[in-house]
């Protein structure tokens, strides 16, 4: 039970920090992550600025409550069709605006910065579907495999991760991958990494293990 209380609070947690960088408005976003073979979801219509514990209901993959007395995100399946695809241990899914904007334009976000490269590099498009459907959750299916992050056309955006804070993280540099490339639309046409450049990145990164602190000595 403690387990069960610490990993809703990682999703609180989660919830307020997305909030307050402004990727989340209102009640339009939702997290979600594995537990066993349960999965706890923020509740519909919770506002990640407010969320608290007992808005994280535990549901089965149908959706159906096991533990808690609130019904989850309308957005749920979506979610599975991560589960199903991916390794993923936990989801976050934003109505984040640069990321929603761009989607409005282009097919894809061209690979342009090399931390990119840990969302599966250049940024897929799920084709528009009415959020909830079914439908829209098997498009997202044949997207995200290979990716951490993935736009949905006119919607938001669908981010993975080992687990919650690693899916929040996800999301957030998605969105600021979409920003810079808007920024740097204004002033003339993105410049891609060239695949040499890519491969270069790849060997830098396992010699010098980025993204993790290390000691000193
Ligand atoms: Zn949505």
């Amino acid at each position: 039970m403690q387990e069960l209380m610490q990993r809703r609070q990682e999703i609180v947690d989660a919830a307020h920090h997305l909030a307050q960088r402004g990727l989340v408005e209102g009640s339009a976003g939702n997290i979600s992550c594995r537990f066993g073979e349960h999965y706890l979801v923020t509740a519909t219509g919770a506002r990640f600025t407010t969320i608290t514990t007992d808005q994280v209901p535990l549901v089965d993959r149908d959706g159906n409550v096991i533990d808690g007395d609130v019904k989850p995100t309308s957005e749920m399946q979506m979610h599975i069709s991560v589960y199903d695809e991916t390794s993923a241990k936990a989801v976050v899914h934003t109505h984040s605006p640069y990321a929603t904007a761009l989607s409005l334009v282009l097919d894809e976000v061209p690979l342009i910065h090399y931390t990119q490269l840990t969302l599966g590099g250049s940024i897929k498009m799920v084709p528009y579907a009415t959020f909830g459907t079914k439908k829209l959750a098997d498009l997202v299916k044949k997207k995200i495999l290979g990716q951490k992050g993935v736009i949905l056309r006119g919607h938001g955006t669908i981010c993975s991760g080992k687990d919650v804070a690693a899916a929040a993280e996800n999301a957030e540099l998605l969105e600021w991958v979409c920003k810079v490339y808007h920024i740097a639309s204004q002033h003339g046409t993105p410049r891609e990494m060239k695949p040499g450049e890519v491969v270069g990145v790849a060997a830098a990164a396992t010699l010098k293990s980025y993204g993790t602190v290390q000691k000193s000595k």
